[in-house]
Formats: C-alpha cells, sequence, structure tokens
C-alpha cells in the first residue's frame, strides 16, 4: 500500500462522463489498497471561458488589482472539478471529499496570475487519508500570506500536483494526460513523433522550459528538488486495464541514467510561440550598456530569454533580445521613453513572429557537431536563423514563425527521431 498522487488535466475532465471514468479509475487503484490523493485541473476551455469573461469588462493595462481579480476568477474552474469529481467518486461506493487549494492550505507567494508555492500543510489531508478517504484537492491555486486566493500560471495544476506528492512524500505522482507519454516533439505538430520511455529530469526541465506544454515548468523543478517519481501517461486507455499494467505504462521521469534509456544523442525537440524580439540598431559600443538597456527591462519585472550583442563597427553596435509576447509592447514602450535618449540607439525595432526552437539532449554533452548538424538543416530548409543560443544539453534558434513546423519537422528526421513507419498491410 502507498501514498499516491494522480492529476488529471482538463481534457480528462472535460466531461460528466470523462469524469465517471477517471473516478472509476481511481477507485481502481483506492481498492488495490493505495492511499489517494487527486488533484484535478479545470474542465477543458473552462480557464479559457473564465478569463474571456473577464477581458470582456477588464480596462487597459495589467494592474495588480486586475491580476487579483482574475485569480480569483479563474480558480473557480477547479472548484467544479474537484466537486464533481468528489461526488463521482462517492457514486463509485468510496468515501472521497473536496478541498479548495485555501482550505488545505496550500500556501504561495503574492505574485497573482504566476503566483509560487510556498508550503503545504499536510495535516488535515492525512487525517482525511488515515480516515480512509480520497482526497481531492483544486490544482492551479493556493491562497497567500493576506489570505487572498493566487494562482500558479497556466498549466499550473501539474505543479500542484507534485508540490502536493512532495509534501506527502507520495510513493508517485502520475500525470494522467490527452497524450500517452512525453514524445519526442508535439505529436501534434509532427505525427512520426515517438513516445519516450523514459526521459532524464534534466531533459525534461529543458523541454519544458523551452515550450513543451505537456510539464510546466515548476512541475518539473518541484520533481527534481523533491525527488518525487513522475510519470506522464494516458488518461484515455479503459478505465479498467489491470493497475499493474497501467503503473508502468507512459513515460517515466527518471533521476538517474540507467542503462535502459534510449542513448540518442538529441532526445527531443521543443518550439515556442510566445516570444517576440526587439533590436536596438547602432547603439554606442562603451561598458555599461548592456546594463543601461536591461537595466530598466529588469526593473519593470520583464524577463528577458536570449541576447545577443553584434561586433562593434565604428564604435556603434546592435543589440537584440527576446522577451515574452505579452511583454512585447509594453517593452518597446519603455525601451523608446527611458532607454533610447541614454543610449542614442539610432533605431528601435520589433518583431514578434518569431518562434524559437530547440533540440535537447544529455548526449549532446559528449558529442561534437550536434549545432552544426542543426544549422545545416535549416539552411537545407531555406530557413534562415536569426539568433542562437547554447547550454551544456540544448542548441535554441530563433526564427520566422511561419517556418516552426517546417524547422520542427526537418530537425526531427535528422536527428533520427521519426518513428518507423508503420508496417504496411500485404
Ligand atoms: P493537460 O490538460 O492534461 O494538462 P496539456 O494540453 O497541458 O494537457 O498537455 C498535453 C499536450 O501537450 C498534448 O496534447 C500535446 O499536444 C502537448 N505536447 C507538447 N509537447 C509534447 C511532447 N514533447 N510530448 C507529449 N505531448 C506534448
Ligand atoms: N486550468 C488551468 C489552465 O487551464 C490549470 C491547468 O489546467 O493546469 O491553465
Ligand atoms: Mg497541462
Amino acid at each position: 500500500m502507498a501514498l499516491i498522487v494522480h492529476k488529471y488535466g482538463g481534457t480528462s475532465m472535460g466531461s460528466t462522463e470523462r469524469i465517471r471514468n477517471v473516478a472509476k479509475r481511481v477507485a481502481k487503484w483506492a481498492r488495490a489498497g493505495h492511499q489517494m490523493v487527486v488533484v484535478p485541473s479545470a474542465m477543458s476551455g473552462e480557464t479559457n471561458r473564465l478569463l474571456g469573461l473577464a477581458r470582456e469588462l477588464q480596462p487597459e493595462g495589467h494592474s495588480a488589482q486586475l491580476a487579483r481579480e482574475l485569480d480569483m476568477i479563474a480558480s473557480t474552474g477547479e472548484q467544479v472539478s474537484v466537486g464533481l469529481l468528489a461526488i463521482a467518486l462517492q457514486a463509485e461506493g468510496l468515501e472521497a471529499v473536496s478541498y479548495a487549494g485555501w482550505q488545505v492550505p496550500i500556501r504561495t507567494d503574492s505574485a497573482y496570475t504566476k503566483a509560487r508555492i510556498e508550503s503545504i500543510d499536510d495535516i488535515r489531508v492525512r487525517a482525511d487519508l488515515a480516515a480512509g478517504k480520497v482526497v481531492v484537492i483544486t490544482g492551479f491555486q493556493g491562497i497567500d500570506g493576506e489570505g487572498h486566493i493566487t494562482t500558479l500560471g497556466r498549466g499550473g495544476s501539474d505543479t500542484s500536483a507534485v508540490a502536493v506528492a512532495a509534501a506527502m512524500k507520495a510513493a508517485e505522482c502520475l500525470i494522467y494526460t490527452d497524450v500517452d507519454g512525453v514524445y519526442t516533439t508535439d505529436p501534434r505538430v509532427v505525427p512520426e513523433a515517438r513516445r519516450l520511455q523514459a526521459i532524464s529530469f534534466e531533459e525534461m526541465l529543458e523541454m519544458a522550459s523551452l515550450g513543451s506544454k505537456v510539464l510546466q515548468i515548476r512541475s518539473v523543478e518541484f520533481a527534481g528538488k523533491y525527488r518525487v517519481p513522475l510519470r506522464v501517461l494516458s488518461s484515455f486507455t479503459p478505465w479498467d486495464i489491470p493497475l499493474a499494467e497501467e503503473a508502468v505504462s507512459g513515460t517515466l521521469i527518471t533521476f538517474e541514467e540507467d542503462e535502459n534509456m534510449e542513448q540518442a544523442i538529441v532526445s527531443g525537440i521543443a518550439f515556442n510561440r510566445d516570444e517576440a524580439k526587439i533590436s536596438l540598431l547602432g547603439v554606442a559600443d562603451k561598458p555599461g550598456i548592456a546594463y543601461q538597456i536591461l537595466g530598466p527591462v529588469a526593473d519593470a519585472n520583464i524577463d528577458v530569454d536570449m541576447i545577443i550583442q553584434n561586433v562593434a563597427h565604428d564604435g556603434r553596435t546592435d543589440f537584440s533580445f527576446t522577451v515574452h509576447r505579452n511583454d512585447y509592447a509594453r517593452t518597446l514602450e519603455l525601451l523608446k521613453s527611458a532607454v533610447q535618449p541614454l543610449t542614442h540607439a539610432a533605431q528601435i525595432t520589433g518583431d514578434a513572429k518569431i518562434c524559437k526552437v530547440s533540440i535537447v539532449g544529455i548526449g549532446m554533452r559528449s558529442h561534437v557537431g550536434v549545432a552544426s548538424r542543426m544549422f545545416r538543416t535549416l539552411s537545407e530548409e531555406g530557413i534562415n536563423i536569426q539568433m542562437i543560443s547554447t547550454s551544456e544539453i540544448k542548441t535554441s534558434v530563433v526564427i520566422d514563425e511561419k517556418y516552426m513546423e517546417l524547422a520542427v519537422r526537418a530537425l526531427h528526421k535528422a536527428f533520427g527521431l521519426d518513428a518507423p513507419p508503420a508496417a504496411t498491410a500485404a
């Protein structure tokens, strides 16, 4: 008997019929003797619907007051889900109780719409488990030090589940979703993508941070920090498949590289359409220029991702960086008002129609020529690279957004990640 956390995403919770299936699956685990904590997301489309309502009424801009109300609104999606799931579990003959984040409580900081979990009180949940109940806790939300409801950023239920698993010292956290594991790239973009049986924690962290939305990055960070055994698997298999079979299906996130892991140089390809590029042309090439440009950006709480400074000519240089698309207009405005007069930039330009494509793999540590193979593949497709950044286990490029799918497909093939074609019937 073990303490197990299950997380079910929006599609898995998408209708009462699907919720009934989730309840049957959880009941199977509970009847096998496990103590069960379940963390569901809002029903699919619900968070978007709720935020859409807010958008109809909200004024321009993004104040802290507005963000607080957005969290108040968005958090209700998960509250409906836990109640429905608890009823469905009761209908299966189990004792079940639902909690919103504040009731547990799951404590967070006050960064509305992107709050971080600080601590989770396990007393109430442990008492329920000891009394034989299945505990259903809202994903995506918590409560700050002042008693305000917060949310953890889009896709945040993954993080809730892993954090609950860490706090409860669960034997495993199972993330049930609408794909049957982590693939070499998003199977919606590359149908030839293959499921990985296992992926190293480091690779998963890179994949998530570079745009693979199958797991929210903070959930992977939590899993790493607290060594939570984590598995991604399908909620669309028949609920009554044998538990022993289900328990080893999907993709395991591993902390040790074992010999069973596939030894590919590149394990996966991630992409991200959420960034925008900003360039300052003809700024003075002198000490302190990067700080003069990026200091005010950091002070405005805007995260910068890739940065390039070109070789100088005649004492002048060009400087480019990327920010999240949501911060694009604000950053341009800030640069024009606060930074242009200081740096004497001849021109400030921006491009929101870019994307970042990345290859990820721990094999890159011990192999040379991987980045050059990436550049060659893109050049053969006639795709211009605008920016490059590398680390030990990844290489990322910024390209025109219209070539994203082409680039991902070409790289997937070039690095031998395509699944062998299915055997055709004679
Ligand atoms: P949930 O609602 O269950 O949290 P998400 O939509 O957040 O589900 O995440 C699952 C989706 O992630 C899949 O449907 C798939 O399109 C996408 N995805 C992106 N990259 C990958 C990848 N490398 N492997 C598997 N799925 C991926
Ligand atoms: N419901 C939230 C969202 O749509 C959280 C989640 O699904 O993980 O982003
Ligand atoms: Mg998700």
